[in-house]
């Protein structure tokens, strides 16, 4: 199936050619034409899968149909008639850079809104009239309450990664949200909800706003063909940095993200390694908007080598064709290996995820073995063999780790399905653990 057979503008198809896509993936073939038709969506599909364009395309198409249909009533000075939420900034940022550039050819107009940055340039973007805004919720009620937004003439409303929404704290800000709302339903909004996972809350929110949705699975996108290497390298805790720096060194590797479980790790490891003379540079919840945006910028152009990340800092980025990702230490919650080991391997292409694994790991590596439903190789590099008399040790927990609750969520059903296999991994296993962060810790990460 080409994009031709979608349904799609022209305009649309032009600007998706240019992107070099030569065919839809799995959640665009099933999300496009039931948007088109203007269908209330419930899509398990989670970063990697191309759901970006999936709802980016047929929204753009919608908002331009009806500008052009004189019956439409949309005349007028330009209000907001759709919204994308998204759990983080980086996400909301590349969201929006989808919006732009798949609507390249077409006369609409959108902007970003999200915090850790000023609200007056987004203000004077907003006075300007925009059709499309993708917001993250926290800045956006900052704006419903300076009342530089007006959200009443919307038509389309998008939850991206709601799961991740509700995790982060946000289900009261997107309460609140939903509450300023014209009314759903037949004739009225149209509401695409995304989500890679579905717990009783994700439930509760599907049912509440969304009429007669139009169901979607989608595997990840690296789940067919896909090919993403898990190894763990046993290794003392005091020779993790040396080991990595060895690793990247010796095996020449040319981009890199690594995981640290706390902020502070994340900086010390990063100066570390550039003490080791690795270009590396941070990207957590502390360091300014500027700074991250800046630092994945320099990491996706290939100016810095080694980008290290917390979880949350980390989540939806999209990096095209990541080769190695490495957990400098385990995460605390099992499912967070699943994000973390998704970036790579994306787009069909092959990754390697490798994990450092000291001795007070070994019950975190258990469950993470016990969730994937198998058992990850161990291989011990020369001249790195722990030493048996170290004692493990308990594992400080940085704040954006705490947890409170440990509700199960399930996942969304077959596409969501480990694989078999030794060393291979179709990352998305069932029965996550889910965590849960109350909204004081939104901004940990
Ligand atoms: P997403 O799941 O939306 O974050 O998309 C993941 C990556 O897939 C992004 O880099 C997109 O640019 C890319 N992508 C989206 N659609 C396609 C397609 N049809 N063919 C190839 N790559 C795509």
């Amino acid at each position: 199936m080409s994009f031709e057979t979608l349904g799609l503008s022209t305009e649309l198809l032009r600007a998706v050619s240019e992107k070099g896509y030569g065919q839809p993936t799995p959640v665009q073939k099933q999300a496009i034409p039931i948007i088109l038709e203007g269908r209330d969506i419930l899509a398990g599909a989670q970063t990697g899968t191309g759901k970006t364009a999936g709802f980016t395309l047929p929204l753009l198409q919608r908002l331009h149909t009806s500008l052009q249909t004189p019956a439409s009533g949309k005349a007028g000075p330009r209000s907001i008639r759709a919204l994308v939420l998204t759990p983080t900034r980086e996400l909301a940022a590349q969201v929006a850079e989808s919006v732009v550039n798949y609507g390249k050819y077409l006369p609409l107009k959108s902007a970003v809104v999200f915090g850790g940055v000023k609200i007056n340039p987004q203000i004077q973007r907003l006075r300007q009239g925009v059709d499309i805004l993708v917001a993250t919720p926290g800045r956006l009620l900052d704006h419903v309450s300076q009342g530089t937004v007006n959200l009443s003439n919307l038509e389309i409303l998008v939850l991206d990664e709601a799961d991740r929404m509700l995790d982060m704290g946000f289900i009261r800000d997107i309460r609140k949200i939903l509450a300023l709302l014209p009314a759903s339903g037949k004739s009225g909004r149209q509401n695409l909800l995304f989500s890679a996972t579905f717990s009783e809350e994700i439930k509760q929110l599907a049912n509440g706003l969304l009429h007669s949705p139009a169901y979607i699975e989608v595997a990840r996108r690296n789940t067919a063909a896909e090919i993403v290497t898990q190894v763990v390298h046993p290794v003392d805790r005091q020779r993790k940095r040396e080991l990595l720096s060895y690793l990247i060194g010796s095996q020449d590797w040319k981009q890199v993200l690594v995981f640290t479980r706390t902020k502070h790790g994340a900086n010390r490891l990063t100066q570390q390694l550039e003490q080791d003379g690795l270009s590396a540079v941070a990207i957590h919840g502390n360091k300014s908007q500027g700074a991250r945006t800046k630092a994945l910028h320099d990491f996706k152009q290939g100016k810095v080598r080694i980008l290290v990340a917390t979880d949350i800092a980390a989540r939806g980025l999209d990096i095209d064709q990541l080769p190695h990702v490495v957990n400098y230490e385990l995460p605390n919650v099992a499912e967070d290996y699943v994000h973390r080991i998704g970036r790579t391997g994306r787009a069909g292409n092959e990754g390697e995820a490798i994990s450092l694994v000291c001795v007070d790991e070994n019950k975190l590596l258990r469950s993470i073995e016990q969730m994937i439903n198998r058992s990850i190789t161990k291989v011990v590099i020369d001249g790195y063999e722990p030493d048996p008399s170290i004692k493990p040790e308990p594992i400080s927990r940085g704040r954006s780790q705490q947890r409170s609750g440990n509700n199960k969520r399930p996942s969304f059903g077959k596409g969501a399905q480990a694989k078999n296999g030794n060393t291979r991994t179709s990352a998305y296993p069932q029965n996550q653990k889910s965590r849960r962060r109350t909204s004081r810790s939104r901004s940990a990460a």
